[in-house]
């Protein structure tokens, strides 16, 4: 192995991935730009453990989420963290959404996903969630709620336990090949690394850049705005509720979670945010907007998914349109009863130069830096088979 390594990003992959090199023995230092660990992606997400229903069989996202699942979990255990498996549902509300929920049934049963139940009886669609509506839905009993900030701490604790440093209000601003070793010059003064792998999330691109990587694919970032139940109507939703997602898009659409505290959340939409790290719309960079908008892939998406664009922005702007859209699942739901905006998160979605948004997680190798360069949902869940999967691919003697 390598002798210095450097990691860029303090979000949960990034710090699985110093966990793993600095538990393994290795001098290990993460970079992290912010203040503290878990601020943008990892801090502000569903909390789902996701058990692997909608991936491509084969692909990495599904075969990394199977077995991440089962390491946070054991995780969680050993350090005394919350871990509720309190179960999914993806229901059909009308027949329409029966084909495609039996194609999610059939990646779910190819991809493993332990003890799925698919279930065309609306009495025991009430039993799991008494007050949903659907006519058909499939069941995940071990899908799960975690707090992955929590457990990025954990992890964290757990690099510095074992001698690793993390470096945190440490911005990269540049990276130099010199002489087979990386310099990485930062806010707070310059390193110099055998390797690098970088986890930068919304910025993953712009630091694959810093190492002359091809600008495709580069990063979209979409928020997802949240709303939360009010407390006394939290009684609606028992588990998770989700819809059948769109095929077209890699997001899940609007959603019911009971999160690990006891508070039920609603959503997230996806809408394009005006800044990497845009929480409200308030946030806009020019500089971001215009890279997006002069980018070759902008008009082919925005010809592709031009009506989802103008139902998700409006469903953003306008409380009722969000509403209904969560309403069809549960019928009894009431305007007032989505109570607080719960926050907004900022997805760190890659496309293509044609315009096309990358599905599979996706890693770039360019002479001794490797580059995580999409990893969106659920890479929370598959932080550490994520973090083995590229060290044994991108970091072992052999591809040194
Ligand atoms: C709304 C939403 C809901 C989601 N729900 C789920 C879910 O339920 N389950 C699930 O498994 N996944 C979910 N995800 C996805 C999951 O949150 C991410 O896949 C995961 O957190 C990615 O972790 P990361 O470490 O790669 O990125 P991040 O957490 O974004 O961390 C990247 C870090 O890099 C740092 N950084 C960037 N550039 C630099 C630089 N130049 N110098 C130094 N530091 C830098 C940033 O400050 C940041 O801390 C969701 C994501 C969102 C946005």
């Amino acid at each position: 192995m390598a002798n210095r390594i450097g990691i860029i990003g303090g979000g949960i992959v990034g710090i699985a991935l110093a966990r793993e090199l600095a538990t393994a023995g290795a001098d290990v230092t993460v970079l992290e730009k912010e203040a503290r660990l878990s601020q943008h992606q990892t801090g502000h997400n569903s909390g789902v453990v996701h058990a692997g229903l909608y991936y491509a069989p084969g692909s990495l996202k599904a075969t990394l989420c199977a077995k991440g699942r089962v390491q946070i979990r054991d995780f969680c255990e050993e350090k005394g963290l919350p871990y509720r498996e309190i179960g999914k549902l993806v229901v059909a509300v009308d027949d329409t959404e029966v084909g495609a929920l039996a194609e999610i049934e059939r990646r779910s049963r190819e991809n493993g996903v332990p003890d799925l139940a698919r279930i065309d009886d609306v009495a025991r669609l009430r039993e799991i969630e008494p007050h949903v509506a659907g006519v058909a839905a499939v069941h995940s009993p071990h899908t799960a709620v975690v707090d992955y900030a929590a457990i990025t701490e954990a992890m964290g604790q757990d690099v510095r336990a074992a001698g690793g440093s993390i470096l945190l209000h440490t911005k990269v601003t540049d990276m130099r090949l010199e002489s087979g070793r990386v310099r990485v010059v930062t806010t707070a003064g310059d390193h110099v690394f055998d390797r690098v792998i970088a986890a930068a999330g919304l910025h993953s691109d712009l630091v694959a850049r810093m190492v002359g990587a091809d600008p495709s694919p580069k990063i979209l970032p979409f928020r997802g705005e949240y709303w939360e139940l009010r407390h006394d109507r939290t009684d609606l939703v028992k588990g998770m509720i989700y819809p059948v997602p769109d095929p077209r898009f890699p997001f899940l659409g609007v959603h019911f979670t009971r999160g690990v505290y006891d508070n039920v959340h609603v959503g997230p939409n996806a809408v394009p945010a005006l800044a990497r790290e845009g929480y409200k719309w308030l946030k806009m960079s020019p500089k971001d907007t215009w890279a997006s908008l002069a980018w070759p892939g902008a008009w082919p998406l925005a010809k592709q998914h031009w009506r989802m664009g103008v139902d998700e922005i409006s469903g953003s702007l306008i409380k009722p349109l969000y509403y209904r859209k969560a309403q069809r699942f549960v019928p009894e739901l009431r305007l007032g009863d989505l109570d607080v905006k719960g926050g907004a998160g900022v997805r760190a979605q890659a496309w293509g130069s044609d315009g096309s948004l990358l599905d599979d997680f996706a890693v770039d190798q360019v002479g001794p830096v490797t580059v995580l360069r999409n990893a969106p949902s659920p890479a929370a869940t598959s932080s550490i088979a994520i973090a083995q999967h590229v060290l044994e691919h991108y970091l072992a003697p052999s591809s040194s």
